[in-house]
């Protein structure tokens, strides 16, 4: 059974999805390092009490952050080669980022980084992924090749349904998201995942703008009088609507994480999910964080399940 100390210095929002992978209930987790990450990460830490345990942590959100803002990738055509090239060339850039050190070096299993290109508005853009995986990692040259394959033949359907098995997501919504038109109308997959909820959020709130800010109970009130809440089990996971297997798959998450962590920091965690995937899917726009947990959950496990509210 994984221990808590073993994922407590990590952000508490990836140590629950990294406690999960721990115990088995998933194959691997994930983070994606933008500049949201950043900004976020610096928000909660500036937020505390100026202590030299927050201000090493934000020393190191700092530095990374500053080399981050500085990367600059290119590559002469749009080939396998030429990608696979440059992904070693940012790999190498990534490895330093204080950072990407910090959340491996706070993980007892395999834990690495990696580059990842995207086609967007007809242009291939960059990024870069954090993974944390159980027992069965894969090589980590097999992500690049898959994501510079699809990148490459312009079939980021596919990588999104190897990447979707890599964090342990039910095949039947990677195949709903796989196979469903992108657009239905007005609408995205991502956005109608989300849909079903439209009762649990507080409508008022969002048109205040106090989105980032508000107690998320309060955003979302009555969100768990939903069973399908439970189906939002993972950071950036979109389930299909109505899924049993992932709302199943989520209450067996949610009971691995009750036996380490207090009732009420675990169903903000799927809360947090939820509120994530609304930002993530345009559906709310405007904030970093979506309530005050989401900012809090930027926090180190151990410091935010300290926090009264949350002590056993
Ligand atoms: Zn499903």
């Amino acid at each position: 059974m994984a221990r808590l100390t073993d994922v407590n210095a990590l952000p508490s929002i990836l140590a629950m999805d990294a406690l999960t992978v721990l115990e088995g209930d998933r194959r691997g987790a994930s983070l994606q390092l933008t500049d949201r990450y950043f900004r976020l990460q610096a928000a909660a830490l500036q937020g505390m009490d100026g202590s030299e345990f927050f201000e090493n942590r934000l020393d190191i959100v700092r530095e990374s952050r500053d080399v981050w803002d500085e990367i600059y990738v290119d590559f002469p055509s749009l080939t396998t080669e030429h990608l696979r090239t440059a992904s070693e060339r940012l790999r190498n850039v990534l490895e330093r980022l204080p950072e990407v050190q910090y959340l491996r070096r706070n993980y007892p299993a395999t834990s690495y980084v990696v580059p990842e290109w995207m086609r967007l508005d007809g242009e291939v853009k960059y990024g870069a992924r954090v993974y944390f995986f159980g027992d069965d990692p894969p090589e980590r040259e097999e992500i690049v090749a898959r994501n510079v394959e699809a990148t490459v033949d312009d079939a980021r359907g596919d990588f999104d349904a190897y990447q979707g098995r890599l964090h342990g997501y039910p095949d039947c919504c990677i195949e709903f998201f796989r196979e469903g038109d992108r657009f239905d109308g007005e609408e995205s997959l991502e956005a109608r995942s989300l849909g079903a909820f439209d009762d649990a959020i507080d409508e008022e709130r969002l048109r205040e703008g106090s989105v980032a800010t508000a107690p998320i109970g309060e955003l979302l009130d009555g969100f768990f009088e939903s069973p399908q809440a439970y189906a939002f089990f993972a950071h950036e996971f979109y389930p299909e609507p109505g899924c049993e297997t992932a709302r199943k798959r989520g209450e067996a998450i949610h009971d691995t994480l009750t036996e380490h962590l207090p009732e009420p920091l675990v169903r903000d965690y799927f809360r947090v999910n939820f509120g994530w995937s609304l930002l993530k899917a345009g559906v709310v726009t405007g904030p970093d964080a979506f309530g005050r947990e989401h900012l809090l959950s930027q926090l180190p496990l151990q410091v935010r399940s300290s926090m009264s509210r949350y002590e056993r």
